[in-house]
């Protein structure tokens, strides 16, 4: 499979796992330093308690650390909130933001995803930026207008393709074990590459779009193969080292 970027695979691990999880990592370490034909950026966003211990554990392995949120705020009185600058001072190099279970669970609006994904660039970070239509948007027909707005709402003004990572991700699709069709990917990728394109000109063309929705090592290859499918987030099947490594192994040389 050859892409024009550079795929990254990011695995989000949400609210799962311990301290000793960290050791899911030694099967990844072990399988990319055997592989060096391994084509694509392979990411860990654990739990913001193990971001600095996943930090030491992965360092001098290829393996990136990420976020899964940030606040919109450098510093201050914020009680539980924690800044992209302290996301890139424990070891992260990227941060999740605007996931469906933040814009659920916490209320997040366009408005504030933009804010968050703005810090993470101010603070060096790369904004992983997820967009996604519901169940009910999907069977309405209305997915593309969904990406559109959300796109245009959340993606800041300034926006570079070294900075900036969109993840189209179906809320039904997340841990339900659905995937869209090749076809739906397909359009929805082309869609947001053309509004990208738009708006950020060669930028837009550089940015990775990344599928993310019951990603697993049996469909992983399928779904990678499709055109601007810049490489995948995934949520359940990166909690065990093989699993995840079974993704991966899309990109294998
Ligand atoms: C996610 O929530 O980012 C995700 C893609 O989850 P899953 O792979 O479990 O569907």
């Amino acid at each position: 499979m050859t892409k024009e970027l550079r795929p990254l695979v990011a695995g989000n691990w949400k609210m799962h796992g311990r301290m000793a999880s960290i050791a899911e990592v030694d099967f990844l370490k072990d399988q990319l330093a055997r592989h060096d034909g391994v084509r694509c950026d392979v990411m860990i966003c654990p739990p913001a308690p193990y971001i600095a211990a996943m930090a030491h554990a992965t360092r001098g392995s290829r393996i990136l650390v990420g976020g899964q949120d940030c606040s919109e705020r450098p510093d201050g009185a914020h009680t539980g909130d924690i800044s992209a600058p302290m996301l890139a001072d424990a070891g992260c190099e990227a941060v999740i933001v605007g996931h469906s279970e933040r814009r659920t669970d916490h209320g997040e609006t366009d408005d504030l995803v933009r804010l968050k994904a703005e810090a993470a660039h101010f603070a060096g970070l790369t904004a992983i930026i997820c967009v996604g239509e519901t169940q009910e948007q999907h069977d309405d027909g209305t997915t593309h207008d969904v990406l559109e707005r959300q796109l245009t709402g959340s993606v800041p003004e300034g926006a570079e393709a070294m900075n900036t990572v969109i993840a189209y991700e179906p809320v039904w699709a997340i841990g339900s074990g659905c995937t869209p069709t090749v076809e739906e990917v397909a359009a929805a990728h082309a869609l947001m590459r053309g509004l990208l394109i738009e708006r950020f000109g060669a930028e837009g063309k550089g940015m990775r779009l990344l599928y993310g929705g019951s990603v697993k090592p049996a469909n992983a290859a399928e779904l990678m193969a499709v055109e601007n499918v810049d490489g995948a987030l995934v949520g359940g099947a990166s909690l065990k080292g093989p699993d995840f490594w079974g993704i991966i192994e899309a990109y294998l040389g």
